[in-house]
């Protein structure tokens, strides 16, 4: 008796394993255009055996290619502007991993309804100020306080956010892959919609040992959502810059704290207080003209030449105040596991849900908060609990 299996999930699950279409059709015995048929066609009959064959070889159990696949996500629903050099494989594996994230929330959903979206969409030429302000109410935030933990808020408003772990490949090593991976590296986030209706937003971030660049990136991935909920536009990548830096540190707010000479020393009390890197401060501070341009050439020159003399990079990598703050982290998919199934962990949810390899689950939810009051186990180190401040330890000679 032949199976009835979703061509789509075997283009899936070869995509998420990084292997080549043809080396999954030498093993089969197959010619390679067999096997993009069979990755083409909705339903294609399979003898067991040969399914057998792609479930081992692809690490995913049978059932996942014997159940209807979630609707696609492709590249070009990816909100992010990836490194020129990015091949089109790297971004079809990041899209099928978003999809994938896709299918376990969706999943989740049906058991216990996940937080509404409540993160508005706006025309891209909205003004900064005005996006900055419609977010911050969906965030309920007031518009001159400092955000505390904008990844919490973020995930409270629908959206669910993925710190990507590894999935193992099974590809046969290649040094092509490596290259790829440098690339890859290079991006920090992306974002785009999943579920039947393509309207939940989701933000995949790639882990980072960086406080600052994980809340600004987070920042910056909430622009792409609100404003470019209709694609990229030439000038996405600086409005969603701009817009990261007007949500964490409002101009409006910000000036009114501003000493009247602005210097790295001065500016890192700002940068702590807001949660937002000197670097984007600066930047931001100029654009809105709160400081000169001579002014800002020489904070810049400053930040990128001094070093930092505890890690021996410069301040442009390891910015004052860089251990001052505990590294955001999402929670809301373990929640929802522990809520939906009672359990967070990779391999019973892995088996409970009959699709899905353990170690794709894992790649989900490593980069995930554990519960308050309980002993750190998975992920980068926090440098410290909370968010707490020390600024004591970032008094700086004046410039
Ligand atoms: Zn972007």
């Amino acid at each position: 008796m032949l199976v009835n299996v979703f061509g789509d999930r075997v283009r899936a699950a070869r995509t998420l394993r990084r292997m080549k279409s043809s080396e999954v059709a030498t093993k089969l015995g197959w010619p390679a255009s067999k096997q993009t048929r069979l990755e083409y066609s909705e339903r294609a009959f399979l003898d067991p055996e040969q399914l057998a064959i792609i479930s081992s070889l692809l690490q995913f159990p049978e059932k996942y290619f014997l159940e209807p696949p979630p609707p696609p996500v492709t590249i070009d629903d990816l909100l992010f502007r990836a490194p020129v050099a990015t091949p089109k494989k790297e971004k079809a594996y990041l899209a099928e991993f978003a999809r994938a994230v896709g299918e376990v929330l969706e999943w989740l959903d049906g058991r216990h309804r996940l937080p509404a979206v409540k993160i508005p969409t706006l025309p891209a030429d909205t003004s900064m100020a005005e996006a900055g302000k419609e977010v911050r109410r969906a965030l309920s935030l007031p518009d001159d306080q400092p955000i505390p933990h904008l990844i919490h808020l973020m995930e409270r408003a629908g959206v669910p956010v993925i710190v990507r772990g590894n999935i193992q490949r099974m590809a046969i090593h290649d040094p092509e892959d490596l290259a790829l991976d440098a690339v890859t590296e290079k991006h920090l986030g992306y974002s785009t919609r999943v579920g039947e209706h393509a309207d939940r937003p989701v933000t995949v971030l790639r882990a980072n040992p960086s406080w600052e660049r994980v809340r600004w990136t987070v920042a910056h991935e909430l622009g792409h959502i609100t404003l470019h909920s209709r694609g990229l536009t030439p000038d996405s990548e600086n409005q969603a810059s701009a817009f990261a830096s007007e949500l964490l540190a409002p101009a409006s707010a910000v000036r009114k704290e501003l000493p009247a000479h602005v210097t790295l020393a001065s500016l890192t009390e700002v940068k702590l207080r807001w949660g937002i890197s000197l670097g984007a401060l600066i930047t931001h501070l100029h654009a809105n003209n709160l400081v000169d341009a001579e002014r800002f050439e020489t904070l810049r020159r400053q930040l990128y030449t001094r070093m930092n003399s505890a890690t021996g990079r410069s301040w442009g990598r390891d910015e004052p105040g860089w251990d001052a703050r505990e590294i955001e982290r999402p929670r809301l998919l373990v929640t929802w596991m522990e809520r939906c199934l009672g359990i967070a962990v990779p391999h019973a949810v892995a088996q409970m849900s009959g699709i899905w390899p353990a170690d794709l689950v894992a790649s989900m939810i490593s980069g995930q908060r554990p519960k308050v009051n309980q002993p750190e186990s998975v992920g980068p180190p926090t440098p410290k609990p909370d968010n707490v401040i020390s600024l004591d330890r970032w008094r700086l000679r004046e410039a």
